[in-house]
């Protein structure tokens, strides 16, 4: 079996190279060759010297995933549907700005936290994504969409760990993954463009801070412990006071001076004037000298299933105004991608129920992905 060279970090990929009698710097060509310009064949990489280029076609492989679906909407948001095997998939969204290219990456096939307004935590826990797997959203997405845009720069700018799952929850996978995305010769991400988002898992909190030190994002959702435990079951494993034990600790590494606290609008549930004063005395009052931070309040996708629906759009303006009126930021995400589901907490819509997977992807596989760049196909079961 070769090596999936998407696997490694530019360390791991020095070490494979020395494995193979080479030296190490021969690792930072390649790294170039295959994330900064796309390429998955070995013949491509012209300055490579040809004894090598033969060692690698006989003991590595550059593999993508494969692509169920891709669907476009009309704001221009790209939604990815990726096959990971035995009825598995997960899901990477770009949403365009501006200013900026966002990429939001999966990093589990399901997921083991079960929130209760999650589409992704009602489908369950399937498995960890690996290094390979995480990165191939992102190699995928850069380069079909200079591709796609017809554009030499890099497209992405920013990857935000929102897509399925829990990163913390797969982190030997995910640290790896974000030093590609750091490194200067793989996308060449600032720290705080790179953003990790958890629901708390507070060790993992502690340790991300002194590995790998990005923008990291807490789904926070309620202002008290009673109402957490209801709506992200980790609360009762990790409480509000230790989970914010954890934030002011991590700012003492983090790229940026504050962290940012996702809070999703559940009508009639957490959205009360009652609930953001609660908001502002828990971060304000928290160990005595409180926690910087910043709110995103997001508009709840409904879904069946979760018996919940959404904040009316002037509950949640007068709800961020009180933020607000204390001198807390507090922005209202704008929901994209609503035509595709691609909207936030919609990435597990289509794939919530693994049997109807199976059964979509024997039908979807032939489905041909047009628009796939040279460097970077599709992957390899189409091809
Ligand atoms: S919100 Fe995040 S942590 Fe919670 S179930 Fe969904 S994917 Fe898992």
């Amino acid at each position: 079996m070769t090596a999936n060279l998407l696997e490694f970090d530019q360390q791991g990929l020095a070490d494979f190279c020395e494995g193979l009698g080479e030296k190490r710097f021969r690792a930072t060509q390649l790294f170039r060759w295959i994330h900064q310009r796309g390429a998955r064949d070995f013949d491509q990489m012209s300055d490579l010297a040809r004894s090598l280029r033969e060692k690698l076609k006989t003991s590595a492989r550059i593999e993508g995933l494969s692509i169920l679906s891709q669907h476009e909407s009309t704001d221009g948001t790209i939604k990815w549907l990726f096959d990971v095997g035995k009825g598995d998939a997960v899901e990477a969204v770009f949403i365009p700005e501006d200013d900026r290219g966002t990429l939001c990456v999966s990093s589990q096939a399901g997921c083991a936290v079960g929130c209760r307004f999650c589409s992704t935590g009602h489908q369950g826990f399937s498995r960890n994504l690996t290094t390979g797997e995480i990165v191939a959203q992102l190699w995928f997405a850069e380069h079909f969409l200079r591709c796609h845009l017809q554009r030499d720069d890099r497209v992405i700018s920013n990857v935000v760990m929102m897509g399925m799952g829990e990163p913390l929850q797969n982190y030997s996978a995910l640290v790896p993954a974000l030093r590609v995305m750091l490194s200067d010769h793989g996308y060449g991400l600032s720290r705080r463009r790179v953003t990790v988002s958890t629901s708390g898992v507070v060790p993992m909190m502690d340790r991300l801070g002194q590995d790998c030190p990005v923008a990291l994002a807490v789904s926070l959702h309620a202002p008290n412990d009673q109402l957490r435990d209801s709506l992200v079951p980790l609360n009762r494993k990790y409480p509000l006071a230790e989970l914010l034990d954890a934030c002011q600790r991590y700012l003492a590494y983090a790229p940026r001076d504050f962290i940012t606290f996702e809070y999703c609008m559940l009508d009639g549930v957490n959205d009360q004037p009652e609930h953001a004063r609660q908001l502002i005395e828990l971060v304000r009052q928290h160990g005595g000298t409180g926690v910087s931070c910043k709110f995103n309040l997001i508009p709840f996708n409904p879904f069946p299933q979760s018996g919940l629906t959404r904040s009316p759009h002037k509950e949640v303006l007068a709800f961020a105004k009180i933020l607000s009126d204390a001198g807390i930021v507090t922005t209202v995400r704008k929901t994209r991608g609503d035509d595709i589901d691609a909207a936030c907490g919609q990435l597990a819509g289509d794939v919530r129920d693994r049997t109807r997977v199976g059964e979509r992807m024997a039908r979807q596989r032939v489905v041909k992905i047009t628009q796939v760049p040279v460097g970077a196909s599709a992957g390899s079961k189409e091809n």
